[in-house]
């Protein structure tokens, strides 16, 4: 281990182990600390996103959609299934094993790259030292030309849900149920409450998910929200908005939760099992020395300028630590430029373009201006939208819920904004984000030709639909 450094990064989740990566394959001596622990008490890398996070979540997802499809939804198919049974365990042990799989995966890029790793607790101490506190107890401090600080978020603690990892969990424990809950409460009607609800759901839960909020997914697009709540609704999950909780009482192997509606009212409603997942917020605790020259800002954010720059001199930060969605790939991104800047290239990232994807089912994504905000910014501006009820490959499928709309500015074409509920969503936004990198028009989208049948078709038709030139939908103009 050398003592002088290149690049120190503390947090090795995805804003973290990528800056590691990229800043050692541009030739620079990295060290990237991590302070996780997984069940065998074994330093790990991956932070949240690999170990309690995106990836878990979505193990649990694709195999509660396979029983749910399994059990209910293959009939239609022509097929029978007659007995399908679950086994919870295999379940999550099916989980545990891909997390083990990425996360030591990690390790081996490390190597491969020539990243040190270090286990344990990182602390920035003025002039650029890191202070490392090992996994087994002893101190040292590390010097670094530049130091990442990407330490990522922790789940928000209400005090009116005490979370006792029994009957009351945050996100984490929602991962680790032995047993699918009778009745579960969700707090919370956002991205990570709607998921970790899918998959109980799917297993058979009866799920309320109690929403303070009067819109549902509030900076979602409108029309794709309401669409989404729509599906949500049939599915059979119980979404209740203008809904706070104010307060949980245990009694026996139940809670009681006490909730206030916007009109005033004061509902109580019992569950086996209640989760808590009212946002997250950054996570700081024991990282900066108080003289380490690093601000933070009235968010519990560390402050950084467009380049994820502190307020010390060669000290950056990324991910979830920032300012901006508390996205795994906006964090691997920031991870990306700062790496770059710091190897002397002219590196910038595209705030404008971050995806944003709930992955439920069918799943809700978005990228870009939603209509409201290109409304609100005074811009003319025009819509298509497709319906997957129009989808060839979506009837073929026997997935036709949801929609397509694009949004692209009236006098440029230029697309603004795509926001898709539906199968696939996350892909298809995608391919439109990617379109909006290079500045395309929505004509530019129409001109691509679309392999048939595809579910991407429904991108192309309501691109198409932008100028009232769509083939397999009436259009709401004509051109
Ligand atoms: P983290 O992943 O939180 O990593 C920070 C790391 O820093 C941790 O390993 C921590 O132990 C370490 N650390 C902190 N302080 C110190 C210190 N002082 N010394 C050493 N180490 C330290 N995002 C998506 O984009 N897509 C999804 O599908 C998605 N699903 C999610 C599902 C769930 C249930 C949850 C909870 C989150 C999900 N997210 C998703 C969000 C995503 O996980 C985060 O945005 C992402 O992990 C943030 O990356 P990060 O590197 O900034 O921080
Ligand atoms: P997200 O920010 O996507 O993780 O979503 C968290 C959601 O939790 C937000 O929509 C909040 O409005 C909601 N929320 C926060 N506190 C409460 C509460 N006490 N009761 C119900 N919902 C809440």
């Amino acid at each position: 281990m050398s003592d002088k450094y290149d690049v120190v990064v503390i947090g090795s989740g995805p804003a973290g182990y990528v800056a590691a990566i990229r800043a050692a394959q541009l030739g620079l001596q990295v060290a990237c600390i991590e302070k996780w622990k997984n069940n065998e008490g074994v330093g790990v890398n991956g932070g949240t996103c690999l170990n309690v996070g995106c990836i878990p979540s979505k193990a649990l997802l694709d195999s509660s959609y396979k029983y749910h499809e399994a059990a209910e939804g293959l009939a239609v198919h022509g097929i029978s299934t007659k007995g399908v049974e679950m086994d919870i365990a295999a379940m999550l042990g099916r989980k545990d094993k891909i997390v083990k799989q990425l996360t030591g995966g990690i390790a081996g890029l490390f190597k491969a790259n020539g990243v040190t790793a270090l286990y344990g607790m990182g602390k920035l101490l003025a002039g650029k030292k890191v202070e490392l506190t090992d996994n087994s107890g002893v101190v040292s401090v590390i010097e670094a030309e530049n130091v990442i600080l990407a330490s990522g978020s922790l789940p928000i603690a209400i005090p009116v849900a005490p979370v006792d990892n029994d009957l009351i969990l945050d996100s984490t424990g929602a991962l680790e149920l032995g047993e699918v809950p009778k009745r579960l409460g969700v707090i919370g009607a956002g991205v990570i409450g709607l998921e970790l609800g899918s998959v109980w759901g799917r297993l058979g839960s009866k799920v309320v998910l109690l929403e303070a909020l009067d819109d549902f997914l509030a900076i979602m697009d409108k029309a794709i929200a309401k669409e989404s709540k729509k599906i949500f609704t049939k599915q059979g999950l119980d979404i209740r908005l203008g809904a706070r909780v104010t307060g949980t009482q245990i009694k026996g192997r139940e809670v009681e939760v006490t909730y206030k509606t916007t009109a005033g009212e004061e509902l109580k409603e019992s569950f086996d099992k209640l989760i808590v997942c009212v946002g997250r917020r950054p996570f700081t605790q024991g990282l900066l020395a108080p003289d380490s020259g690093v601000d933070i800002d009235d968010r519990g954010s560390v402050y950084v300028n467009e380049f994820c720059a502190t307020n010390a001199p060669g000290v950056y930060a990324v991910g979830d630590l920032v300012r901006g969605p508390m996205l795994a790939h906006k964090g691997s991104e920031e991870g990306v430029m700062v790496a770059e800047r710091i190897a002397g290239h002219k590196a910038q990232m595209n705030y404008d373009i971050v995806p944003n994807v709930i992955y439920t089912h069918p799943e809700v994504a978005s990228v870009g201006q939603t209509e409201e905000q290109v409304k609100a910014a005074g811009e003319p501006y025009n819509v298509g939208t497709f319906p997957f009820a129009a989808s060839g490959r979506a009837l073929a499928a026997n997935d036709t819920d949801g929609m397509v709309k694009i949004i692209a500015h009236a006098d440029t074409d230029r697309i603004l904004g795509c926001h898709i509920v539906g199968p696939s969503a996350a892909d298809l936004t995608q391919q439109v984000a990617i379109a909006m990198e290079f500045g395309s028009s929505a004509e530019d989208l129409g001109m691509t030709v679309f392999g048939h049948p595809t579910l991407s078709e429904a991108v192309h038709e309501a691109a198409l639909a932008v100028n009232g030139a769509a083939i397999h939908i009436a259009n709401r103009k004509r051109r």
